[in-house]
């Protein structure tokens, strides 16, 4: 089933514990597709690079099969650039440097061959951009949305006016206390939940993650990497295994969402054991399979009589 993507497409400079690099390719949009196109042939980008963007990160794109008649190429500047350092405790990173670039002029407009696509990834992006695609698209059987603290502080009421229009949004947990301004993650999410999106997923981190849908709440467990490299890109890596796993199946029960919940965990599991999206290109299906059972054993609950 088609698949929308909207969000930045980036180079990044990374600092971990364990490496650095000065340029990398980055952004939501890249984790989103790159990831999504492990389950769909059918992923459709939609973003803007600058002049700087390399032939080989577009070769890459097309490599996975992603559809990019929606990535604008704007040769007035340079490709949104981002510059993020982490410490020992990988959950916590500093932004030292967001360079907007050719992303400050972005407008997004959906091809009119997208416009009917049945679900819709809205990256971290500005939130009235985000409304800006939803305008623009007809009747998507699931709108997930991610945002980050920036927008939450920044552009409050932008953000709150988008929210309307989404069913699913997926933030993590100090965002979502922080939106709902509630200290309980229980209750914040109810909160959250209040505010339009039917369903909600908040990301712990290393810690697993919450799903709130249809009434139950679902709690994925997070897989124990021993190899974690660089954490970068872990959040939309998650969001393209869930919306990569829904467009597959294209099943919306809530029994399919803890598996979608599941894949999009396996997936920021493997993102995290190299720099960037490095490890995203080569994934096989029996690696991501095998991880896939990894995790049902890992929460395994065993009865008591
Ligand atoms: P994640 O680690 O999943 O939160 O996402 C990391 C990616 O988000 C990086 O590749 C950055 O290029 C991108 N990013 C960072 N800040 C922003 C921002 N303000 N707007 C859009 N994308 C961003």
């Amino acid at each position: 089933m088609s698949l929308l993507v909207v969000g930045s497409v980036a180079y990044d400079g990374i600092e971990t514990p364990f490496g650095k690099t000065d340029r990398i390719l980055g952004g939501s949009a890249t984790y989103i597709s790159l990831t999504s196109s492990y389950f769909t042939d059918d992923v459709n980008l939609v973003g803007v690079v600058g002049k700087d963007f390399a032939e080989e990160d577009i070769e890459l794109f097309k490599s996975k099969q992603i559809n990019l008649k929606g990535l604008q190429v704007d040769n007035s500047g340079n490709t949104f650039f981002w510059k993020g350092k982490y410490h020992y405790d990988l959950n916590n990173r500093d932004t030292l440097d967001t360079q907007l670039n050719v992303f400050e002029h972005f407008d997004p407009v959906i091809p009119e061959l997208y416009r009917d696509a049945k679900y819709i990834a809205l990256g971290n992006i500005e939130p009235s951009l985000q409304g800006k695609v939803l305008e623009q698209v007809n009747n998507p059987a699931l709108v997930v949305m991610d945002t980050m603290n920036f927008w939450i502080e920044g552009t409050p009421d932008a953000l709150k006016k988008t929210l309307k229009s989404v069913d699913l949004l997926v933030i993590n947990d100090s965002e979502a206390r922080e939106l709902a301004d509630e200290p309980n993650l229980i209750k914040a999410a109810n909160k959250v939940m209040e505010m339009g999106p039917e369903s909600l997923i908040i990301k712990k981190g290393e810690h697993g993650a919450l799903l709130f849908a249809g009434g139950d709440i679902f709690s994925a467990p997070a897989y124990p990497v021993i190899d974690i490299f660089d954490p970068t890109g872990a959040g939309d890596t998650f969001m393209g295994g869930l919306l990569g796993w829904i467009a597959y199946t294209d099943d919306l029960s809530t029994e399919n969402l803890r598996r979608a919940v599941i894949m999009g965990s396996v997936m920021a599991s493997f993102c995290v054991e190299k720099f960037g999206p490095e490890r995203l290109k080569n994934l096989t299906e029996k690696e991501i399979f095998d991880r896939y059972r990894d995790f049902r054993a890992l929460s395994q609950i065993p009865e008591i009589s």
